[in-house]
């Protein structure tokens, strides 16, 4: 079992320590995970936060978290495992220039949000609408247990309709 991570990191005591923050967060500790996406386990997370020389910090790793989505064809829920990497710079909450700046991570009081940046990344990998595999989905089922009418069957039935809406039109 890996550990379960706290809520939040000194980021200068994680980088004293090496910067590498590795473990685990249960799903029920994710609270704006919902709707169709619902966690139905432990994300682990395996991140490396770093500092270069003008004291810029960077997180790098990934993450994987065990799901359940809704099939939005056929609406029965299924397993969806989300990860994804994780490449963010990582400034102080009170950091100015540039707040458009994707990947960005906002440390607050010098402590990394762990939960809540897992959280972010884990809802940007969810897929807008989650679907099962065509092969796996009852949605799918339902039309192919009723087939349309083979063509060859009756060749010429629609043609005798046609023909008499014709006499119709001449009568
Ligand atoms: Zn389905």
């Amino acid at each position: 079992m890996a550990t379960e991570l706290p809520s939040d990191i000194d980021c200068r005591r994680l980088l004293r320590n090496g910067g590498l923050l590795t473990g685990a967060i249960s799903g029920e500790r994710f609270e704006r995970i919902g709707g169709i996406f619902r966690p139905c386990g432990a994300a682990q997370v395996h991140v490396q936060l770093s500092r270069d020389e003008q004291g810029q910090m960077a997180l790098n790793g990934s993450f994987v978290a065990p799901l359940q989505a809704q099939c939005q064809r056929c609406l029965e829920w299924m397993e969806l495992e989300v990860s994804g990497d994780i490449e963010l710079d990582v400034v102080p909450a009170a950091h100015s220039a540039e707040d458009e700046q994707e990947n960005l991570l906002r440390t607050v009081d010098g402590r990394l949000q762990i939960v809540e940046f897992v959280e972010d990344e884990v809802l940007l990998a969810c897929p807008m609408i989650p679907l099962h595999a065509a092969k796996n989905c009852r949605g799918e089922e339902v039309k192919a247990a009723s087939p349309p009418t083979p063509p060859t069957r009756q060749p010429f039935a629609g043609l005798g309709d046609l023909l008499g809406e014709s006499n119709d039109d001449f009568e």
